[in-house]
């Protein structure tokens, strides 16, 4: 196969090109590096099979050739991140999607929309299945994140209904792991960050609000299969097993060694209480469950900060 995967220099994008290229196909990485780095994609550089291509998926793709399948992935995804970009954000999830679904339909591709957990908003279904249409402040600081990608799971839906597209939507929830970036805001990241240099772990809120977090191979399999033999219906995808975020900061203690405080700072505003997959779609659909415990992810990832992380 022939793929293009955009948002191929961050951190979920890095892994799907690697897996693609060892499952023996041709991957065209494309990137504006808004939140991207290049460093996660350097060791595929040079590699016949993995082309990168520097463009901003919010405006018209253009890509020679046959393409078998559009993987869109472009998107911050950090709550930082698109505080940073809203604008940014509305567009690749609006304008990009549209545009990925277009190439799609030209090449006769199957297209695959990474979506999120942040459509259910702040949930009042717990855990949340599918079915569930979520609870979202559209004019909220997180909106121009969660109606974005709202707004392009429904385009998605259009595309596969009216065009027959063959089409796939997967919810990812939490995800964690190697190639994060140390400064993308997001919960896993600061905590080990912070431990590694000694620093106090910036707890929001009281840390009683809960996430379940799932390692980056456990989802790339997920997606893989997914992609393989999944249907159109949105599918959630993350790991059931559900932590506080004060839970998580002492396993990230524990596991780093590190002797740093904890320090409780405001909880931003919209900040969902809990989140949790019901994942009986993606356990029947796909037989797909998650193997990585958060302590053995957290071990690996950990060991991967360490490379990098300088005081
Ligand atoms: P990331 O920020 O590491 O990667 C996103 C990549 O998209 C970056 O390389 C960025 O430069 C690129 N990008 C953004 N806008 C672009 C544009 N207009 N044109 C071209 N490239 C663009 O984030 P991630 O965690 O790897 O997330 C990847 C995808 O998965 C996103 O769509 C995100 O919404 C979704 N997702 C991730 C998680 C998670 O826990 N990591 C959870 C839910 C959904
Ligand atoms: N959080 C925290 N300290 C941090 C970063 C995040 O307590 O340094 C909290 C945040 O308020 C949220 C949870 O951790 O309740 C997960 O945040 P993240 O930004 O990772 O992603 P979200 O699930 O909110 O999109």
């Amino acid at each position: 196969m022939r793929v293009l995967i955009t948002g191929a220099a961050g951190f979920l994008g890095s892994h799907l090109c690697d897996r693609f290229v060892a499952d023996g196909h041709d991957v065209i990485g494309m990137d504006n590096l808004i939140t991207g780095e290049l460093g996660n994609i350097a060791h595929l550089e040079g590699r016949k099979e993995f082309t990168y291509v520097r463009h901003d998926v919010s405006t018209f793709i253009a890509v020679d050739g046959p393409l078998d399948a559009v993987l869109h992935f472009a998107s911050p995804a950090s709550p930082v991140d698109y505080l940073k970009f809203p604008i940014q954000t509305l567009k690749v999830g609006a304008l990009g999607t549209h545009n990925a679904l277009g190439l799609a339909m030209a090449k006769g591709a199957r297209f695959f929309l990474a979506s999120t957990s942040e459509v259910y908003g702040d949930p009042e279904v717990h855990p949340q299945p599918e079915t569930y249409w979520g609870h979202v402040n559209p004019v909220g600081p997180r909106g121009v994140y969660d109606e974005a990608k709202r707004f392009g799971e429904a385009m998605t839906m259009a595309y596969h209904y009216y065009h027959g597209l063959d089409t796939r939507i997967v919810r990812i929830f939490n995800t964690y792991g190697p190639r994060m970036r140390a400064q993308d805001g997001r919960v896993v990241s600061n905590f080990i960050v912070q431990a590694l240099r000694g620093e106090p772990l910036t707890v929001y809120g009281d840390g009683s609000q809960s996430r379940s977090f799932c390692y980056v191979d456990d989802l790339i399999e997920g997606i893989v299969r997914l992609f393989e033999r999944g249907d159109a219906d949105p599918t959630n995808v993350g790991n059931p097993r559900e932590f506080t975020v004060l839970e998580l900061a002492k396993l990230v203690l524990e596991k780093s060694g590190a002797k740093s405080e904890i320090v409780f700072e405001p909880l931003p505003t919209d900040d969902p209480r809990q989140r949790r997959p019901d994942i009986s779609r993606a356990r029947s659909l796909l037989q797909w469950e998650p193997y990585v415990p958060l302590e053995e992810g957290l071990e690996r990832t950990i060991a991967h900060f360490r490379k990098t992380v300088t005081d």
